[in-house]
């Protein structure tokens, strides 16, 4: 009848557009170059999940990783062969955690996760195995990490405050001579 083909119309007219209005939604949340989130969506999706994790009081870790002298790719290998370091750098990321853990890409070559019911010790655990896995993929391609954890972090309230404390951290590790991992302690 008339009625069920307007109503049918109609029906698929708003399934369409709920469709595209996702699309669009994951196109503002992903990182063109990688799939990641991108800086915004790792800090929404992230807070989320740092809150959720201490109302239950479930310890959550931050992991900064930053390619170590990756401007020395780029000049000598050319741009096109920094991107797709970028690119497999992001895909030893994804294979190396659980698919629960949120990964995203900080900007230009630096990249955060965030690991729920992750202790210190399991943390830095798997700081090290994602920088191994890195290195033994990426054509002994290195990178420095800082992780933090809420059990150490006073102020770990804020996804902000977790994400300078590792940033501290991180820069510890390339103090002191980079492709390490530190953990961060109580400023
Ligand atoms: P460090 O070991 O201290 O981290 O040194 P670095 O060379 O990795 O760090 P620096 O901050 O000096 O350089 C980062 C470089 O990353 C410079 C910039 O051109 C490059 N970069 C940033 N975003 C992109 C990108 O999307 N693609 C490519 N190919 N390069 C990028
Ligand atoms: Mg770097
Ligand atoms: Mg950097």
């Amino acid at each position: 009848s008339l009625f069920h083909l307007v109503a049918s119309s109609l029906l698929l007219v708003t399934m369409s557009k709920e469709r595209s209005e996702n699309g669009v939604q994951h196109l503002a949340r992903t990182d063109p170059l990688t799939g990641l989130h991108n800086r915004r969506s790792f800090l929404e999706s992230g807070a989320r999940r740092l809150a959720h994790g201490l109302r239950q009081a479930r310890p959550v870790c931050v992991l900064m990783i930053d390619i170590d002298h990756f401007k020395e790719i780029n000049d000598q290998r050319g741009h096109q062969a920094g991107d797709e370091v970028l690119q497999s750098v992001a895909s030893a990321l994804t294979k190396g955690l659980r698919p629960g853990d949120l990964c995203g890409r900080l900007g230009g070559e630096e990249f955060g996760c965030l690991l729920m019911d992750c202790a210190s010790v399991q943390g830095r655990e798997a700081a090290e195995r994602l920088r191994t896995a890195i290195e033994t993929d990426i054509g002994g391609l290195t990178v420095s990490v800082g992780v933090a954890c809420t059990t150490d972090i006073p102020a770990a309230v804020d996804l902000r405050r977790m994400l300078v404390a590792a940033d501290r951290a991180l820069y510890a590790s390339k103090d002191e001579g980079r492709n390490r991992v530190t953990l961060a302690t109580a400023a």
